[in-house]
């Protein structure tokens, strides 16, 4: 979705410019303009809360079955990658997903009570308190400074809405995009916006799958920031990087050197 001034709470632009209509730069060598942040396990910590739900909802499915029979992950993970393109990313969907999994790997045995048990792990997932990864303030800052600075995360568009409210960043980022899926697709719609080419723009985040390739591979540029838990399904990629198009860095603390260093390569 592309959230346009004015559709959104004011709380996302009531210090941030907008300031997207220009045309930056038409002719000339490609400069790094403009840099994404992807959202969840890039500026705030994620993937813990779920992975903490999936090991509270494979306790109870063991109170019916034999896990180690039954490979409740293996299960669970390809209900959600159905189910995806019917309910999208994020907590919502991984809770309907769940509640499917229950029901078919139990035999439909599974109590009522133990279906709002798990209806409660989704909700906790939602509730969760917003905890940026140390130092990003400052990372997003400094390249603030010199760039155009986009949000650029993919979920369910309330639950990231509120994330993005209480991280209390909002006012750092030029634009907010919340999308359905961070492909090509995504990003030329986001890079039409501010009328620039892929290879005046960096993104920066966890996901090799979601964040690198799809920006590397339209001819734009990469900081890849691993986080120390990924969902299984955002590790499937083939995508490796030979062209010196992406920097690695291993916390916020590297993010503005990275940016600096991928503008010398791109000016080079
Ligand atoms: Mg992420």
């Amino acid at each position: 979705m592309h959230l346009a001034p004015g559709s959104i709470p004011a709380v996302f632009w009531e210090n941030g410019p907008i300031s997207t209509a220009q045309p930056i730069r038409q002719t000339g060598e490609p400069v790094i303009e403009l840099v994404g942040f992807d959202g969840d396990d890039t500026l705030w910590h994620s993937e813990g809360y779920y992975q903490s739900a999936h090991a509270a909802f494979e306790r109870i499915i063991g109170e019916y079955i034999d896990l180690a029979d039954v490979r409740v992950h293996d299960r669970l993970l390809a209900t959600e990658r159905r189910n995806i393109k019917l309910f999208g990313y994020g907590a919502k969907g991984m809770t309907l997903s769940m509640l499917e999994s229950a029901i078919d790997i139990t035999g439909q045995r599974i109590s009522a009570s133990d279906l709002q048990r798990i209806i409660e792990l989704g909700k906790q997932v939602l509730a969760h308190p917003v905890d940026l990864l140390p130092g990003i303030r400052a990372a997003v800052e400094a390249v603030a400074q010199h760039h155009r600075v986009v949000l650029i995360t993919k979920g369910d568009l309330f639950h990231q809405e509120q994330k993005v409210a209480s991280s209390g960043l909002a006012d750092l980022f030029h634009r907010i995009e919340i999308v359905s899926e961070k492909d090509e697709h995504a990003y030329r719609t986001v890079l039409e916006e501010f009328q620039l080419s892929p290879a005046s723009f960096a993104m920066v985040g966890n996901s090799l799958r979601s964040d690198i390739a799809p920006v590397v591979e339209m001819g734009g540029w990469g900081v890849y920031m691993p986080y120390h838990v990924t969902w299984a399904h955002e590790t499937e990629t083939d995508f490796v990087d030979h062209s010196s198009r992406v920097v690695q860095v291993e916390n916020p603390l590297g993010i503005a050197a990275a940016i600096e260093e991928l503008r010398a390569r791109a000016v080079a």
